[in-house]
């Protein structure tokens, strides 16, 4: 079935939509930080490592990843008989593009007695050069679990490194990446914010750099965020990661109030460039056509496996 869209309302592109995803035996996964839209659409919301484990678990032929490249690619790993598609193929990532693998190769030769922990905000051939896997939610966890007596590499995000690091009292070597979303939060802005709003709780992302960070109630992924702000007697929160995650919080809890924090262009709209380049048309597109599609070579995926399968055991 393929139908022209370019005159649908937006009731009848998901009308249409959801025929489809019937007709394909698909599985919507979408990352809290998608547009609004596409939130509603999906079949599970999550964070990158909800996002995962129901890769794992799901039974449809065929998953939509409304996400960046690597959720998409993970879920591939995860599912190499499935099909794997993804509303636009160039949503990627500033961490995952941070570490590219010929650089990323040297820098593991070079501390070959480290064991290798990478975010799993990185590509399929950093994964297949790393020992475990792990994602903001489980990082501090995954650290913990290397014995104490073992030096440790870890890629790519300097931020939730050096948070980690903090967090468990382990000196580990870290890879020179950031997101360009988390990165940019402005510290001024926030202390306003605080100020303004004595009783509001700060919800901050381990993305972020340590000086906000130091303002936080609680440090979080974004589930956990959501979670804390679920489980509080606070009525009102200060939110630092992508505006995206607003939508479910409010939806969820009309009764709290969220507020955004400023970038430092001062603009309350940090939202990630690559995570919205998917849109509902693109979706459509996805699932009638299968394409765009993950592909992976198969000796690279089952060395990507073994370090996230490591993850996924202990999470
Ligand atoms: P989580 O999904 O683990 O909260 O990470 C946020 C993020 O930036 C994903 O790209
Ligand atoms: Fe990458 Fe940051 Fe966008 Fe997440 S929010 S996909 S870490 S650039």
């Amino acid at each position: 079935m393929q139908k022209n869209i370019s005159k649908m309302t937006q009731d009848e592109k998901i009308t249409y939509f959801y025929e489809l995803k019937k007709e394909r035996n698909a599985v919507v996964l979408a990352h809290f930080y998608q547009e609004d839209v596409i939130q509603e659409v999906a079949d599970i919301l999550g964070d990158s490592l909800m996002l995962a484990q129901a890769a794992k678990k799901t039974n449809a032929e065929v998953i939509l990843f409304c996400g960046v490249h690597f959720m998409a690619e993970t879920a591939k790993i995860l599912n190499p008989n499935k099909i794997v598609v993804i509303p636009d193929l160039g949503a990627g990532c500033s961490l995952s593009e941070s570490a590219e693998p010929k650089a990323f190769k040297k820098w593991v030769e070079n501390h070959s007695d480290h064991t290798v922990v990478s975010y799993i905000n990185s590509s399929a051939e950093v994964k297949a050069m790393s020992d475990i896997i792990c994602t903001s939610s489980n990082a501090v966890k995954v650290v913990k679990s290397i014995p104490a007596d073992q030096k440790i590499c870890f890629a790519p995000d300097k931020y939730l490194g050096s948070y980690v690091a903090r967090e468990t009292g382990r000196n580990m070597v870290l890879w020179n990446g950031a997101c360009m979303v988390h990165e940019t939060f402005s510290l001024e802005a926030l202390d306003k914010l605080i100020a303004e709003n004595p009783n509001a709780e700060v919800l901050v992302h381990p993305e972020c750099p340590e000086p906000i960070i130091e303002k936080a109630d609680y440090t979080g992924s974004t589930n956990g965020i959501k979670n804390y702000a679920k489980k509080s007697n606070s009525k009102s929160f200060i939110i630092v990661t992508e505006s995206g995650l607003l939508y479910s919080m409010r939806k969820e809890m009309p009764d709290k109030k969220f507020i955004p924090v400023p970038n430092l262009e001062g603009c309350v709209c940090n939202e990630c460039p690559h995570m919205r380049k998917n849109t509902l048309d693109k979706m459509i597109s996805a699932l009638e056509n299968l394409q765009p599609a993950i592909e992976m070579d198969e000796d690279l995926r089952v060395k990507a496996l073994t370090a996230l399968d490591r993850m996924l055991e202990i999470s």
